[in-house]
């Protein structure tokens, strides 16, 4: 399916490059010298066709007079190598941050580059908030500098134009970056170790002039350092029939329970509390009562629309992973360290800068005293250790990447038993960014999932077999990795399928790799545990209408039996209003009790 489509994508190559040429011809009679033509899909693994489609377009481009460099960036070139320093353009640009040997993959890549063409090495990291080990990239600049000049053929001049071949740069943009440092209250084991997109900028100037030898390193590898024991992942007791048959005896659920993601309206008495309590205007005491109005008042509504399974709301979280961040040992938060998450939304990514490490419950007290207002089962909250790693500032090698999931895991996995002590009976482990860390090379996928599979299931495995845990996923396509959601085994998975369309339940039938790579065919045992396929896109303001919804359950029970379907909105409705929100869940539980009637009947 996969190939398919890329496939159809291909066939549109030829309409687009008259159109890149025309803009490459503007530029150039605007007088511009050079363009940078973005290429990061030259860091996944290409097949033929793909390759041959780099070729075929920066053929038709070459005639056109601005200059092109053809920035690859967010990991090496692999095996696309040899395609990218051939290309007719005038010189191409790496990213080394992402390299395991960043020395090595230089002389690569000037092995390959033919003497005419510049290169460009991204030095600085656009995706990591610390400062550049300087030493290192004098040694990486200096001899790519060297063999640069020696291919080249000319003599050193001695006037500073022998190195006109090697530009100097960040690995990537700056835009997933916070903007600067300096307003940040730095602690004090910090200082001097972080960089912020205007300290990037300023390591730029400074590395270039440690290849000229202008200037000699000051700045000494920053880094985390962690401590080297790590844990063995542990799983639940228990298969999922036996736990789900004892956790609806205790739960005592109609068919087609009613639930939701977990946040409601972010309303502006919300923020204004927060913002007060931040500001010392509010007292501990009197933020806590604020909250607390909000999480009665979300129960109170929740009751009243008839939705079986509640949530607290999550009015006390600014965002789901700094508020755990907030609890963790290991984590910094910088002030002011916003980033673009989608459209206008910004969030502030923890950064992650020691073991991480629970040293008290986070969520026990909010959750306890929403359950302590209704007799409905209450739905606890976390947020995964997959989507908290994905979404802080963390250094990028695997190894230690798996050693942090598996300190949140812990963490998570301490917040589930207190949770379960404290009498609530489901938990929900968010991992929206599951599938989103894969790492682009397809020879790290194994082991990325396992790790995230195990780091998952090691969060939940402190739950009893009557304790009903659900995960939620939503912002991916996840039809090449349901196998591995399958694998995650919660008992309950509410995942976003109102806007991907109906095709990802299509996908639920089959279990094992329906990506098909190996050339299988796949058993049609099919997803073993419970759904609730997202009824309705919480990204409208509309209210969805009966019929629409009802076309998702239609969709589901042809594939999952009637008696494992959960009924709920695609994604948290934080970003939506009161009135919007009471509007859709009315009309949602609605829609379950006609679909209750014909089901049962
Ligand atoms: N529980 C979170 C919420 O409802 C999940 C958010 C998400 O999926 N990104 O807001
Ligand atoms: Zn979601």
């Amino acid at each position: 399916m996969i190939n398919c489509c890329q496939f159809i994508k291909l066939e549109h190559l030829d309409k687009l490059l008259p159109v890149y040429a025309d803009l490459l011809n503007q530029l150039g009679e605007q007088g511009v010298d050079w363009v940078q033509m973005d290429e990061p899909i030259l860091s996944l693994d290409l097949d033929g066709q793909w390759q041959q489609a780099f070729e075929r377009a920066y053929n038709g481009l070459q005639q056109t007079p601005p200059q092109i460099i053809v920035a690859n960036y967010f990991d090496t070139l692999g095996n696309n190598c040899h395609i990218a320093c051939n290309l007719p353009v005038s010189g191409i640009h790496i990213d080394i941050t992402r390299s395991s040997q960043p020395k090595q993959y230089v002389t690569q890549v000037i092995d390959h580059l033919p003497s005419h063409k510049l290169l460009s090495i991204g030095v600085v990291d656009g995706l990591s908030v610390w400062t550049t080990d300087q030493a290192r990239v004098q040694d990486i600049l200096t001899e790519a500098n060297e063999r640069l000049n020696t291919y080249h053929n000319q003599p050193k001049t001695g006037d500073g134009k022998d190195n006109q071949r090697l530009w100097v740069g960040t690995g990537s943009s700056l835009l997933h970056l916070p903007v600067d440092l300096t307003s940040e209250d730095v602690p004090e084991n910090l200082k001097g170790k972080l960089a912020f997109a205007k300290q990037k900028l300023s390591e730029v100037v400074i590395c270039a002039k440690l290849a000229t030898g202008e200037l000699q390193p000051d700045v000494t590898a920053t880094d985390i350092s962690l401590s080297p024991t790590q844990s063995d992942a542990q799983v639940r007791d228990g298969v999922f029939s036996d736990r789900y048959a004892k956790q609806e005896a205790k739960l005592n659920l109609p068919l087609l329970p009613t639930t939701t993601i977990g946040s409601f309206p972010q309303t502006a008495e919300i923020r204004k509390a927060r913002r007060q309590w931040n500001n010392g205007e509010l007292s501990d005491s009197d933020y806590q009562d604020a909250m607390k109005a909000e999480i009665r008042q979300c129960v109170t509504d929740q009751e009243e629309l008839g939705l079986d399974v509640l949530v607290h709301g999550e009015a006390e979280r600014t965002d789901m992973v700094e508020y755990f961040a907030q609890y963790l040992d290991g984590f910094w938060l910088a002030k002011n360290g916003w980033v673009q998450s989608y459209g206008t939304r910004c969030v502030r990514p923890p950064i992650v800068v020691g073991d991480i490490s629970r040293p008290k419950a986070m969520t026990v007290d909010w959750i306890s005293y929403a359950q302590s207002l209704t007799n409905k089962p209450m739905k606890g909250m976390l947020t995964g250790p997959v989507t908290m790693l994905n979404w802080s500032f963390a250094p990028s090698d695997a190894a230690t990447r798996d050693i942090l999931r598996l300190q949140i895991a812990e963490a998570i996995n301490q917040e589930v038993s207190d949770l379960q002590d404290a009498g609530i009976g489901i938990i929900q482990i968010d991992e929206p960014a599951f599938r989103e860390g894969l790492p682009l090379k397809q020879a790290e996928h194994a082991s990325y999932w396992k790790q995230a599979v195990d780091s998952f299931k090691h969060s939940a495995s402190s739950a009893q077999p009557e304790t009903q845990i659900h995960t939620h996923m939503c912002y991916s396509s996840f039809h090449d990795c349901l196998h591995h959601i399958s694998a995650m085994d919660a008992d309950v998975i509410t995942i976003e399928t109102a806007r991907s369309g109906l095709q990802l339940l299509d996908a639920f039938k089959v279990d094992g790799n329906i990506d098909g790579a190996d050339g299988s065919t796949n058993t049609e045992r099919g997803y073993q545990n419970a759904i609730g396929p997202g009824v309705y896109d919480i990204h409208s303001p509309r209210a969805p209408d009966s019929d629409a919804m009802q076309i998702v359950i239609d969709e589901a029970q042809k594939y999952i039996p009637i008696e494992r379907l959960w009924i709920n909105p695609d994604c948290g409705l934080k970003t939506r209003n009161w009135e919007e929100v009471r509007q859709q869940l009315r009309n949602m539980v609605e829609m379950t009790h006609i679909v209750r009637k014909k089901y049962v009947a």
